[in-house]
């Protein structure tokens, strides 16, 4: 059965369109009927100007159907999350719509161990919701609102995992630009209290994300970049509307992918810790691996999607995980995406290095990524892996735990379906470009190739 509202990370759409009052009401409903137990829920929104209108309809449905409502006000997403498992609540739900535009926005469910519902749970509520089975109690049931802040709890939390003497001594300068979202209320005062100066950008909560928007891309973070020349800052630390994630730059102001941080975090863990496990979907460069075999861990992929990531620490005791988005997963903290987590940890790593940021960046292996697309029709999607899966030689190694990876000699393609449109996403990884640019040729024939014998 495939899911009708639920994507890849909660529940997202445009204000007025899929996302209005009587919509959120009765889809909350549907979240409320869901539990088992009746009990409490935390909630919290991130800046957008939307926020208030859906979170009072998501509390309405908690109330009525007979919960404890404990609202965060506006906070990231990992700070619900904490909250969910320090509070031991039934659930979380996050007003929010991550790195869209302001006119999205949408709800993330959290479980009861502070990770996002799979998608059984996604399935069981978009069924209720069908059914307009919800689970409403008499009057003098109705559950009570708390306003609670934890932004300081949390904090202190963050706080014990790094080494603030060691960062404080160091007297270190960082640029954060959390793009007017919910990170500005943790991320800035976190790094002034482990002992770094603050310049922020952005960084001010405005519901219109009228300073660069909400997704860390780097051409939205040229600012950032300036400053960080500027004022000779030792990094620089950007996140998305819901401060899930973390995008960095090194002091000259480079903006890195992903991919290089979580790399960087990786090798830094291994060292330093005997569970040398590295959690990562498949989409991720190879560089993960080089550092695994040299520090003697060991890479365990997922499918794309953080809640595979987070499932994945879980099942296997795995203490760190990434994403080539910038999402890091400290499990000694919470196996979730946090932002803020991963900005505090940046600055622990090189306070206790003489090096620079981007020394330590040249140190890591290098590659050469492409991206391109290809238009499928959804239909097609799943014949035309199967026929490329049956076509390739016995010599290519085939990954397919989310789409059909083939591995080479010199590089890897990945080919997946889109989960929104009717393409092909295809990515390529090789230690040059020529190669990278004739491994991308090679998957882009292999798509057009099963097209057009499936025609
Ligand atoms: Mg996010």
């Amino acid at each position: 059965m495939d899911r009708k509202y639920f994507g890849t990370n909660g529940i997202r759409g445009i204000i007025a369109e899929l996302i209005t009052p009587a919509f959120i009401s009765k889809m909350s409903s549907a979240i409320a009927a869901s539990l088992k137990d009746k009990g409490t829920v935390v909630v919290g929104a991130d800046s957008r100007l939307t926020g208030p209108f859906i979170k009072n309809n998501v509390i309405s449905s908690f109330l009525a159907s007979g919960n404890e409502v404990i609202d965060l006000g506006v906070v990231p997403t990992p700070v619900v999350q904490y909250a969910v498992t320090h509070l031991q609540a039934k659930m979380g739900i996050v007003v929010t719509a991550s790195h869209n535009p302001p006119e999205f926005n949408g709800i993330k469910v959290i479980d009861d161990d502070g990770i996002e519902i799979d998608i059984e749970k996604q399935l069981e509520i978009e069924e209720i919701f069908e059914k307009e089975r919800f689970s409403n109690v008499s009057w003098n049931e109705n559950g009570s609102i708390t306003e609670m802040n934890l932004n300081q709890e949390y904090i202190d939390q963050i706080k014990q995992f790094v080494n603030v003497d060691r960062i404080k001594k160091k007297a270190m300068t960082v640029v954060v630009d959390t793009g007017n979202g919910a990170g500005s209320v943790v991320t800035p005062e976190l790094l002034r209290q482990i002992g770094m100066r603050v310049i922020t950008i952005n960084g001010n909560l405005d519901g219109r994300l009228s300073g660069r928007g909400s997704e860390p891309t780097p051409e939205k973070l040229r600012e950032m970049s300036k400053t960080t020349q500027q004022i000779k800052a030792n990094f620089s630390v950007a996140h998305d509307g819901d401060a899930d994630r973390a995008i960095f730059g090194d002091e000259n102001g480079n903006i890195l992918f992903g991919d290089k941080s979580i790399t960087l975090f990786e090798k830094w863990f291994m060292k330093h810790h005997d569970n040398k496990q590295f959690v990562t979907p498949i989409s991720s460069s190879s560089a993960v691996v080089d550092i695994a075999d040299e520090m003697g861990g060991k890479v365990l992929w997922t499918p794309v999607g953080c809640i595979f990531v987070s499932r994945k620490m879980i099942s296997s005791n795995a203490l760190l995980g990434g994403e080539e988005n910038g999402g890091l997963f400290y499990g000694l903290h919470q196996s979730v995406r946090d932002g803020a987590m991963a900005a505090a940890l940046m600055a622990h790593i090189l306070a206790e290095t003489e090096k620079t940021f981007s020394d330590l960046i040249s140190e890591l292996p290098k590659y050469h990524q492409k991206k391109n697309k290809v238009a499928c029709p959804n239909k097609l999607k799943k014949n035309v892996m199967e026929h490329i899966a049956s076509t390739i030689p016995e010599s290519v190694e085939l990954v397919d735990i989310d789409g059909v990876k083939l591995i080479y000699q010199e590089g890897w393609v990945l080919i997946r379906p889109s989960g929104t449109e009717q393409i092909f996403r295809i990515f390529v990884e090789a230690k040059t470009e020529i190669m990278a640019n004739e491994i991308m040729k090679d998957g882009m024939n292999l798509i057009q190739t099963a097209l057009q014998e499936l025609n």
